[in-house]
């Protein structure tokens, strides 16, 4: 990626454009997934940074990392350009992170060390544990009180609107695929000298309201859960307040109950890796257990060296073969299958001992989303689904044989 300008940037849009109100329609109207883009003066932009209006993965890609995806390395096709993956976990856990905490230490380390002023991070509401409020944090305290996902569409980029006049010239932005889309976009308008992006994968993100449902299905708590997950192992892992754990594994979902809960917007993504971060910090390609790390260009090792030596590393792998399990998954997801529980915790257990492991896991999990939200374009945006499927994802959708739309 080419430095950033230090002279002036861009004049903002300051006279053309205001932020939304709360409450009007936003351009991508039911696609939107309020990525906080139109909360701010940045707005003015979004015709060609919003991920749900235009797509632009190669020009992003070229724009960040150089280059676009190779389409014919299949590590490429599916996970993104890319320097160096690896799994880790931090020899010495955050205590409530997500997973080991590898995020918050790098946002911790970064601000340390002197290398930014500030990191977008999402905090959550003193209320409610699952309402993101993002913010700017300037100090490590801020940053660990980020730390553990908030699973709901966070208007990351809203925070914008408070860089003018904040003395923060480098940033660290942690963010998901469409954040991460719209604010490549609007990058050399941003009045930074420095910007770091440590993305995370993102999928199947709901409303706030759309969580208390799925809780409400999945869980045999949900008002006390804080923290869920679905792991390699193919189950879905809940954490309660009591410290009590809780497991249900995929296959007993009820798919009929759950359709329609996650967000249209993540219904029509295809950036489930974050294609445009520097870093990718997940957990998907990593055998259960371990987190998964993309290093995309330069910029993202030089995040990464920040705390490679607290980190135990591991090369990924990759075992088995997704491919049939994911053809299998398209028909009853598309009938909307429910087993009954034994049968549910039979297959699971039988999937968890002979299933895709490491980066084959990664590749099922892309393949049974990108099919199902192929789908559901056709389904419900006929008109828009061949421009807004990119060619690395028609390319994956193509393997597998789709019900008529
Ligand atoms: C909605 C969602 C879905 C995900 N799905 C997958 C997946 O399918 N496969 C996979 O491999 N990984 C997924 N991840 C990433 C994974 O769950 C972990 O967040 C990641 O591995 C980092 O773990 P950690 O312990 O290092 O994070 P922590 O140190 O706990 O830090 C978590 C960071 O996430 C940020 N954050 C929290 N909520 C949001 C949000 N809603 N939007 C943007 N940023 C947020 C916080 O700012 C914080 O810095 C998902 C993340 C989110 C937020």
């Amino acid at each position: 990626m080419p430095p950033l300008t230090t002279a002036q940037p861009t004049p903002l849009p300051h006279e053309r454009a205001r932020p939304l109100r709360p409450g009007s329609t936003y351009p991508a109207r039911d696609l939107c997934s309020q990525c906080g883009l139109c909360d701010s003066r940045w707005v003015a932009y979004v015709r060609r940074s919003c991920a749900f209006l235009e797509q632009r993965f190669e020009a992003m890609e070229a724009e960040a990392h150089g280059r676009s995806r190779d389409l014919d390395d299949e590590n490429e096709l599916y996970f993104g350009v890319h320097q160096r993956m690896l799994t880790a976990r931090l020899q010495q856990p955050i205590t409530g992170a997500q997973w080991t905490g590898i995020v918050s230490r790098i946002g911790v380390r970064a601000l340390e060390s002197g290398m930014v002023d500030a990191v977008l991070c999402v905090q959550q509401d003193p209320e409610d544990r699952f309402t993101p409020v993002p913010v700017l944090a300037r100090t490590p305290e801020e940053v660990l009180a980020a730390r553990v996902n908030k699973p709901t569409l966070s208007p990351n980029l809203r925070v914008l609107e408070q860089l003018e006049g904040s003395g923060i010239r480098r940033l660290l932005a942690i963010a998901v695929g469409c954040q991460v889309q719209a604010l490549r976009a609007v990058q050399q308008t941003l009045p930074l000298d420095n910007l770091y992006v440590l993305g995370l994968p993102c999928v199947d993100n709901v409303s706030r309201e759309g969580l208390r449902t799925f809780l409400n299905s999945a869980s045999r708590s949900p008002d006390t859960v804080v923290h869920y997950e679905f792991m390699q192992d193919f189950r879905i892992h809940f954490r309660h307040s009591d410290g009590s754990e809780e497991t249900l594994p995929f296959f007993g979902l009820d798919t009929p109950a759950l359709k329609d809960v996650f967000a249209p917007s993540c219904l029509s993504c295809f950036d489930y890796t974050n294609a445009g971060a520097d870093l990718v910090v997940g957990y998907m390609g990593a055998e259960f257990g371990r987190q998964w790390i993309t290093v995309r260009n330069p910029r993202g090792q030089r995040l990464l060296d920040l705390v490679e030596t607290e980190l135990d590393t591991a090369p990924v792998s990759s075992r088995g073969d997704r491919r049939a399990a994911v053809q299998q998954g398209i028909e009853a997801y598309d009938k909307a299958v429910r087993l009954p529980r034994w049968l549910a915790e039979l297959v699971g257990l039988v999937v968890q001992r002979i299933g895709p492991k490491g980066l084959e896991y990664g590749r099922f999990s892309i393949d049974s989303h990108f099919t199902r939200n192929a789908l559901w374009l056709r389904r419900h945006y006929p008109e828009m689904a061949q421009r807004h499927i990119p060619a690395f994802a028609r390319r994956i959708v193509e393997r597998y044989k789709l019900p008529t739309p």
